[in-house]
């Protein structure tokens, strides 16, 4: 009976499609969803892997049809759900038994969890799981936390169905406790930013040059051969290239201009925040997204203030096209720089020592940012010490010189045509601060120490100090 070298719970979108994935890659697999119905149609349809998969209508026959100690994946709706689904599953579990949270879970709940197995002889796992379903079900990108030793006992599943790049397993342990989904986190916050910076060119071409979403798709398949080549910027070129079969206008055309968000993207500015990292692109992005949301608010501005945006003054269409791939290049420098910072700071809060280059190389296949890009961050870390922030390192040091003049004029030129690119000037914005050895903080401070005698340190004496402000009153 217990024949199954793992198990599965949630046949949802995800949990199905992984499921697949590990029966293909020749695990016997049991399975197991809340509603038994849907547990049965999907043996039905596994078709010539149903014979790897043992369904289970309940979970103590589930339990037991998996060879112990038993490697469990969890992949049902992030929240509560996993803790209720915990709750009635750990009661029939023995020793050494180890759960596996693979939803996209707030990394918070990751380390409670991880922490409420403490002790029980049992092990708790938290991994990220990118790719959406056509990763799951063909290879992901997966990033793994929970301890080095539970770890290893999942290994050889995990590599086997993740993506490979050139031949490398995009898939790898990073850390103990919320390690795991904290990166995913941070991997979704990226794809904010990346996702909100295309919408915006996407903008500039449409409203700034009046192109017809084929002739920009064209664009961005042609961007998508160069410097720019990733998943995102191909879907971009699929989705413009489409059309909507009930009207026959282009499908893009005939979406309502409302972003939808599960809450990835407000995780990793909320967590950027309380680390008191900057994340300004991303939290542009998800900004913007809040913003799609205001529709009718829009629309109610939009006839308070009259047409807006203008159009680009472009006497150059081919060169203005270069300078937008460029600019677009540069924005995502800076927010991958971003990123990684707050990573970088995770790492330091949490004890956890992220492999940052790693960490680059598991993206590179299988996740929604996959790129070639990811291959030069890769490169970009030193072998031996920490990098506080890609912007320097010397692969990036060349490409931003390279980018950043571009970024600047599109930026400019969109501000002065009534064009919002937010996540873009927000990239110039981080650029413009982070490299500008003396800032303006001084002037705050200046202003805390008169309002609230906050103090302030001096340029050329150590200690606090406060301002004259009030002497000659
Ligand atoms: P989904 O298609 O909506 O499926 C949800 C699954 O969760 C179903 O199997 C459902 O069972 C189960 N479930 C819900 N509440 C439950 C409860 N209280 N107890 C037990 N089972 C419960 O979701 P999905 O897209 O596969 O997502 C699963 C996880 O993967 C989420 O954390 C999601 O954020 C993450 N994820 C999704 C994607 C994506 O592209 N979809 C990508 C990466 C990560 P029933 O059939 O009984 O309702």
């Amino acid at each position: 009976m217990a024949s199954a070298e793992i198990g599965l719970i949630g046949l949802g979108v995800m949990g199905a499609n992984l499921a697949l994935n590990i029966a293909e890659h020749g695990s016997p697999i049991a399975v197991y969803n809340r509603t038994a119905e849907t547990t049965q149609k999907f043996h039905a349809n596994a078709g010539a892997l149903a014979s790897k998969v043992m369904p289970s209508t309940s979970l103590r026959e589930f339990v037991a049809s998996i060879r112990p100690p038993r490697p469990i994946i969890i992949m049902v709706t992030a929240g509560q759900a996993v803790d209720q689904q915990i709750a009635t599953l750990r009661p029939l579990l023995s020793a050494d038994d180890i759960l596996i949270d693979a939803g996209n879970a707030n990394f918070r709940d990751t380390v409670r969890r991880s922490q409420e197995f403490d002790g029980s002889g049992l092990a708790f796992m938290g991994i990220g799981v990118s790719g959406g379903e056509e990763g799951a079900r063909h290879g992901p990108s997966i990033m793994a936390g929970g301890t080095r030793k539970s770890y290893a006992r999942v290994e050889r599943v995990l590599t086997g169905i993740a993506a490979k790049y050139k031949s490398d397993p995009c898939c790898a342990w990073l850390g103990e406790g919320g390690a795991g989904h904290f990166v995913k986190t941070i991997h979704n916050g990226i794809e904010y930013a990346d996702m909100q910076m295309i919408a915006e060119i996407y903008g500039i071409l449409r409203d700034g040059l009046g192109l017809e979403p084929a002739a920009i798709g064209e664009i961005f398949a042609r961007w998508n051969k160069g410097r720019l080549d990733s998943y995102l910027i191909e879907v971009t070129a699929a989705v413009l290239a489409a059309k909507d079969s009930a009207t026959g206008k282009p499908a893009v055309d005939v979406i309502l201009d409302r972003a939808g968000q599960k809450g990835t993207g407000r995780w990793s500015v909320i967590e950027a925040q309380n680390l008191g990292v900057p994340a300004m692109a991303i939290e542009a992005a998800v900004a913007a997204r809040n913003l799609s949301a205001l529709k009718v608010e829009r629309q109610a501005a939009d006839k308070i203030y009259g047409i807006a945006p203008a159009r680009l003054a472009a006497s150059d269409r081919t060169a203005l096209i270069a300078q937008l791939e460029l600019a677009l290049y540069a924005g995502k420098l800076s927010a991958y720089a971003q990123g990684f910072a707050v990573m970088e700071a995770a790492s330091r809060e949490f004890s956890w020592s992220l492999p940052m280059a790693t960490i680059a190389r598991i993206w590179r296949a299988g996740c929604i940012i996959r790129s070639q890009f990811l291959d030069a961050i890769a490169s970009a870390f030193p072998e031996s010490e920490r990098l506080s922030n890609l912007l320097v390192a010397p692969e990036f040091v060349a490409r931003m010189k390279e980018s950043v003049p571009s970024l600047r004029k599109t930026v400019a030129e969109a501000a002065s045509a009534g064009l919002p690119v937010p996540a873009l000037s927000a990239s110039l914005a981080y650029f413009d601060s982070y490299r500008q050895g003396r800032g303006t903080a001084n002037l705050i401070q200046a202003q805390r120490d008169f309002f609230g005698a906050h103090g302030f340190e001096r340029v050329d004496q150590s200690g606090a100090h406060h301002g004259p402000w009030h002497a000659a009153g």
